[in-house]
């Protein structure tokens, strides 16, 4: 099952390091300062890339591994166990069970400062199970989790980025410290504030984060996104026959649908930056069985951490509200959290430049030809893919009313205890929606094996610079300390007592395993997973 990723002697072929036509990068006003030219950092960076190169069919392997586990949230064993031991075999640390997490761990290798954080998530999406490589919906199984987001591709490239770079370091007997992490559970946010609680970045000088995107760029400064917590309000009745004697009833099926109504009233007087919303996490059992339990799950996403906990604030007390109407009673519990993220304007004024170094891919007439075929399919510009780098973008702080509100990461939290960057790598399609099988369909493409390539050369050219470079370290700390956290202190989100909501989404992965399992990547027989699949690439209607 485990591919071996070593650093195969395989003849690197050409070390594409040749720059696209570089792109304008200003940061809206301020300057991004490229390195003074060092022919020595240059040599270090065109090795590194060289063995990117080499890893270029381990890494896509990983990637459609990975692809083919289509773990949920907190459920996350195959995908884990798997990436674990390619570090382990690798020469890394293994600290299992972080942060008390069973599918969480820290990967540790090297020694001495810097100590870098290499992090992405890998959890997937309910209910968009969906094969690869066709441009229209066709799941693999019905109703079965799948990578509709692309968490598959991020952790594969993190590991080919710091196995060159351990190659290189080996050599050159360079100090510093390269850690791996999974994001587990970012579906729900589940996580990485638990990490940042357990002490896992104490040490840690930066954190080069990675998500997957339709092109390849970086950002510095306050995020346009939202935070968030998600909590379960669970209220408790009492159950009676619904014919007989509904009057010796307490519905808690009633407290969860009153409670609902009354936010969907109360929305309209809330702030335009918020965004909210629920499912019924438990909504009884039989309608002859008044439900004497029943329960809701609200996210509640605001723009700081004081509209946050204002907003949970409101939602506590609207549920308080409807236990009493109900003569229920109610608990609630907070599953996940994550603080709207900043991001660190030195990191990625390095990362950019090394964005601009390394380029985009070559699409091939197919990959072009996915990407338009699913474009038309869901009825969004036909762009094709990604042929130009976004310009780097920053903004120390946007204010509070040109925010409309968005998606959230618990990258956040350890944006706000460390300098973080996150690498967006084009592997997706600008076509889907978000969080859906149309997401899933380029995953385990040759355009995510690109992606993830280039991504990857990215990624190990910006270590290089930061173990080269020490005044990164120190310049990304002054604008941690001086700029971002100056006037705002990080808190938790989360109460003390709260803990990672580890149970969540096991009765799904248990639901759908089995019938899974027939479809994970068998490498040893085929040399890709659309190979193992017998699709055509690509195919379109
Ligand atoms: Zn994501």
């Amino acid at each position: 099952m485990t591919g071996r990723v070593g650093l195969a002697g395989a003849v690197a072929v050409c070390v594409s390091l040749s720059a696209q036509a570089p792109s304008t990068s200003s940061g809206q006003g301020r300057e991004s300062k490229p390195a003074a030219a060092n022919p020595q950092i240059d040599q270090l960076k065109a090795n590194v890339a060289q063995e990117v190169d080499g890893e270029k069919e381990d890494l896509a392997r990983m990637n459609d591994m990975v692809f083919s586990f289509g773990e949920l949230g907190f459920q996350e064993f195959e995908t884990s166990k798997y990436l674990s031991a390619i570090l382990e075999k690798n020469g890394f640390k293994i600290e299992r069970n972080l942060a008390g997490i069973p599918t969480a761990w820290m990967a540790t290798w090297g020694s001495g400062k810097p100590v870098i954080a290499m992090g992405s998530d890998i959890d997937d999406i309910p209910q968009a199970s969906q094969k690869p490589g066709v441009a229209y919906h066709d799941p693999m199984i019905e109703g079965a989790p799948g990578h509709g987001e692309g968490h598959n591709s991020g952790m594969p490239m993190q590991i080919a980025a710091a196995l060159a770079v351990k190659k290189i370091m080996e050599q050159q007997h360079l100090a510093g410290t390269l850690k791996l992490w999974p994001g587990v559970a970012e579906e729900l946010v589940g996580t990485k504030a638990y990490y940042v609680r357990a002490g896992a970045f104490k040490d840690v000088d930066v954190c080069l984060f990675a998500h997957v995107a339709d092109n390849m760029g970086v950002s510095w400064g306050d995020s346009s996104g939202s935070g968030l917590v998600s909590v379960e309000y669970s209220f408790k009745g009492e159950s009676a026959h619904a014919a007989a004697a509904p009057w010796r009833g307490r519905s808690a099926l009633d407290a969860v649908e009153l409670m609902d109504v009354g936010w969907n009233f109360r929305r309209e007087h809330l702030r335009i930056q918020q965004r909210s919303h629920y499912v019924i996490s438990n909504g009884g059992d039989q309608p002859n069985v008044v439900p004497p339990n029943a329960a809701v799950w609200y996210y509640f996403r605001e723009t700081d951490y004081e509209h946050i906990k204002e907003m949970n604030a409101i939602g506590d007390r609207m549920a308080k509200a409807a236990a009493m109407m109900t003569d229920t009673t109610v608990s609630m519990r907070i599953l996940g959290s994550a603080w709207p993220g900043h991001f660190n304007k030195t990191l990625a004024e390095v990362m950019h430049a090394n964005i601009e170094k390394v380029g985009l891919p070559q699409w091939s007439p197919e990959d072009v030809l996915l990407a338009t075929s699913l474009q038309k399919e869901m009825k969004v510009p036909v762009v094709g893919l990604a042929t130009k780098i976004q310009p780097l973008r920053g903004r120390a702080s946007v204010p509070d009313d040109e925010k409309r509100g968005g998606p959230s990461d618990d990258i956040g939290d350890i944006s706000w205890n460390v300098p973080t960057v996150t690498l967006r790598y084009p592997a997706n399609i600008a076509a889907g929606p978000g969080h859906n099988w149309a997401n899933a369909i380029s995953m385990a493409t040759p355009i995510a094996h690109k992606g993830i390539e280039y991504g990857a050369k990215v990624m190990a050219l910006t270590v290089v610079d930061i173990l080269e470079r020490p005044e990164i370290v120190t310049q990304a700390w002054d604008y941690f300390r001086n700029v971002q956290t100056k006037d705002v202190k990080y808190v938790p989100l989360m109460r003390p007592d709260d803990k990672p909501a580890i149970w969540m989404n096991q009765q799904t992965m248990a639901k759908y395993r089995d019938g899974m399992k027939k479809y994970y990547f068998d490498p040893t027989k085929y040399r890709t997973y659309l190979e193992q699949l017998g699709i055509k690439y690509p195919t379109v209607r």
